[in-house]
């Protein structure tokens, strides 16, 4: 019996290339060498580009020094070498209406690719030379006997030795044999007449058989929709099962530990603050428990925000607990956080006034012997109300009494184990709230990809009263001279200063080496007199503590460092940052390195210092568009989006995530708002049908592309 219910993706997966007429052995082999084993993987390689005929001009219509698309038959070629030792490849090229020429400098291999006979599309300026037309190293697309106004140019690899039309003929004789019955579309109609997307067939049709260039864009919005509804949706089935399957403490926010603490702050909370604080708290409040991302710029005051949650814990009964990536940071959070919560008390019934002291204990691996062995006591026996540590707090032998919220500072530099380590340490059962914190903005909707199966919320406002830093580019030795004028100046007026050493590779050693070289430099030469000290990851860390302890008393007036400043350093007395060979960081690690200071009342300066770089032919470079960036706005998020438009998604994508292998045409970059779409979409989908129990197409879809390996990887990031 012949089947009339529409093709789904995973028929096609089941059918092999060699089904396809022209796929032998040797076919397949090559197919399989670029992961392409069966037509749903072919009907997913989406063309790398089109190329519009109806704009194409003939070779009798090229006008000089004006770009413009030909398409053409290749008639000859030859390979030479010049007299300086470049190779030059020569083609002529004709149409019905006339012939040209082709030069080709450096790329010995066009000989190879540009056989006698073969159609190729060409863009590029043509020019006159010895009376004829000449184009040198035009761009080049192979489409074979491709007719059509829009010919669909595929990825090529030339060790597959598969070519464009190669693929082009069996994506369309794939089409051609699903056209009958048609291709399932699994995504709801409400969704689809919602947001104006075509149907799935179409959309298969028009990336890869476009009529013009129209309808090829609603096709990719179609499939780029597809491909983001599908990451959403294993993110919010995640999301909501989490929610429905664990037990939460249902914490009593608003008590009176918070209030004390809210009223004894010497400033109003910004209103940034105050809306995530009730973000929180309605978390906090509910039976599910919390799983919330706190993005918040350097200074934007994640820590009162984070205070005020452990708060609500300890209000109820609980404890609560804050893990730090370092043990310096753990240390300045006990610091800051001890001072914040002095004179709070909890109630008591065995002390004889009703109350004792709020204990706030650290625990890191510094922490041994007697002290060790009260604070692990302590948090067994729930007298130990707020840990504050590293690691050390989800070691095996670390029991608490019950933990009830759990703040990890700096998630990027843990491992996700860690954190759901920590968040297994429940309470008769029930799961703590945890609330990560990170200070890396990422742009909304990335973070809506990236940390997915996370609520967010966002602390986009700096409390009042902060000098913004103004950030300078100093390119070249000139302007340099000047950045060490200012430093001399600050010093004088009684400021302290941070030179950032050159990020050399990635060995640790040449960074080291880079910092005594930057000091010994300086200490001789441009800051001679001042009192310089060094900071670097290889030191002992008594060492770093005893220099971070003279710097941050004014006993040193320069801190020479590596990027281990980057998190934590807080010195409000330090007013210049220079960062040197400033082209060489990232935006996220020079805005993180610029956020060291201006952290006082005194106006403060970054700069960005850089070598002026030459070109091939020795005029300077102008413009640099990450210092520029930085130059510009101190917004982190800002900044990201600009990271994120000068990178690509690459870069977010490939640390955070190898699994998401399923995003071919979606981009973080460009589809911003159809991910939100998205979203909002899956959340549609799964709040009307939890485990998809009434769209068995859909969910197999879902299995079909995410591995198992994958969904547990989306659903942990
Ligand atoms: P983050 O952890 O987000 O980098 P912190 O929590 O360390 O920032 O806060 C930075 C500084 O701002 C601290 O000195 C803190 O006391 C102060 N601060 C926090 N919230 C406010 C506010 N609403 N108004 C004024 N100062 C604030
Ligand atoms: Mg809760």
């Amino acid at each position: 019996m012949v089947s009339t219910t529409p093709i789904t993706l995973r028929d096609l997966a089941a059918i092999p290339v060699e089904r396809l007429r022209g796929v032998g052995d040797k076919k397949q082999a090559s197919l399989a060498k670029v992961d392409i084993r069966n037509l749903f993987d072919l009907v997913t390689t989406y063309p790398r580009r089109w190329i519009d005929r109806t704009n194409e001009a003939r070779i009798a219509d090229l006008v000089p020094g004006e770009e413009a698309l030909v398409l053409v038959t290749i008639r000859s070629v030859t390979k030479r070498t010049t007299r300086n030792r470049r190779t030059m490849v020569n083609v002529n090229v004709g149409d019905g209406s006339g012939r040209m020429d082709l030069v080709f400098f450096n790329q010995p291999w066009r000989e190879r690719q540009l056989k006698e006979g073969l159609h190729v599309a060409l863009y590029g300026k043509a020019d006159t030379y010895r009376g004829g037309l000449q184009m040198s190293n035009p761009v080049v697309d192979m489409i074979g006997d491709r007719t059509g106004k829009i010919v669909p140019i595929y990825p090529q690899s030339e060790k597959a030795q598969i070519n464009t039309w190669e693929m082009a003929g069996w994506v369309e004789e794939t089409l051609r044999r699903c056209a009958e019955r048609g291709i399932a579309d699994p995504v709801p109609e409400r969704v689809r007449r919602r947001l104006g997307l075509i149907d799935r067939s179409e959309a298969f049709a028009g990336i890869h058989l476009p009529d013009d260039m129209k309808t090829k864009e609603l096709a990719r919005y179609r499939l780029a929709f597809d491909e983001l509804l599908r990451v959403q949706l294993v993110l919010v089935l995640r999301k909501r099962a989490l929610e429905r399957d664990s037990l939460g403490i249902e914490h009593a926010v608003g008590g009176e530990m918070v209030q004390r603490f809210t009223a004894s702050l010497p400033f109003p909370m910004t209103a940034a603050q105050q809306r995530t604080i009730a973000e929180i708290n309605a978390d906090l409040a509910s039976g599910h428990p919390m799983h919330r991302l706190l993005q918040g710029d350097v200074g934007a005051g994640k820590t009162v925000v984070a205070v005020a949650a452990m708060l609500a814990a300890v209000d109820g009964g609980h404890q609560s607990a804050l893990m730090a990536p370092t043990e310096v940071l753990a240390e300045q959070h006990a610091a800051s956080v001890r001072a914040m919560l002095d004179g709070i008390t909890v109630p008591d019934p065995d002390n004889l006034f009703g109350d004792r002291p709020l204990r706030v204990e650290l625990l890191t691996n510094r922490v041994t012997g007697a002290a060790r062995k009260d604070v692990l006591a302590g948090l067994a026996d729930g007298s130990v109300d707020i840990a504050i540590g590293t690691h050390a707090l989800i070691q095996e032998a670390v029991d608490f009494s019950s933990l009830g919220v759990v703040v990890v500072d700096e998630q990027h530099r843990f491992g996700v184990e860690q954190r759901a380590a920590l968040r297994e340490k429940t309470a008769d059962g029930a799961v703590p709230d945890t609330l990560v914190m990170t200070a890396t903005p990422i742009p909304r909707t990335a973070a809506m990809t990236v940390y997915g199966d996370l609520d967010v919320s966002i602390l986009d406002e700096l409390p009042p009263g902060r000098t913004p830093i103004v950030t300078m580019w100093a390119d070249g030795p000139l302007m340099e001279s000047g950045v060490w004028n200012d430093i001399k100046d600050e010093v004088a007026a009684g400021r302290q200063a941070y030179v950032v050493c050159p990020l050399v590779g990635e060995s640790e050693k040449l960074e080291v080496a880079s910092a005594e070289e930057t000091l010994e430099r300086l200490a001789f030469g441009e800051l001679q007199g001042l009192r310089l000290g060094m900071l670097h990851g290889k030191l002992p860390s008594d060492e770093k503590e005893s220099t971070m302890d003279q710097f941050r008393r004014g006993e040193l007036d320069v801190l020479v460092a590596t990027t281990v400043i980057e998190v934590g350093v807080d010195v409000p007395n330090a007013t210049v940052m220079a960062i040197l060979d400033a082209d060489r960081f990232g935006i996220a690690q020079l805005h993180q390195l610029r956020g060291r200071v201006g952290r006082g009342q005194h106006a403060s300066t970054c700069w960005l210092v850089t070598q002026q770089k030459e070109d091939a032919e020795g005029n300077p470079v102008v413009g640099n568009p990450r210092i520029e960036a930085l130059v510009a706005t101190t917004d982190g998020f800002e900044l990201a989006e600009v990271d994120l438009d000068l990178r690509g998604e690459g870069t977010l994508m490939s640390t955070a995530q190898k699994g998401r292998s399923d995003l071919k045409l979606a981009s973080l970059r460009r589809d911003r708002k159809l991910i939100e779409l998205a979203r909002a979409a899956a959340f549609d989908i799964v709040d009307s049908d939890p485990d998809l129990a009434g769209r068995p197409d859909l969910a197999d879809e879902l299995d079909l592309i995410f591995s198992d390996r994958d969904e547990e990887f989306l659903a942990k990031s």
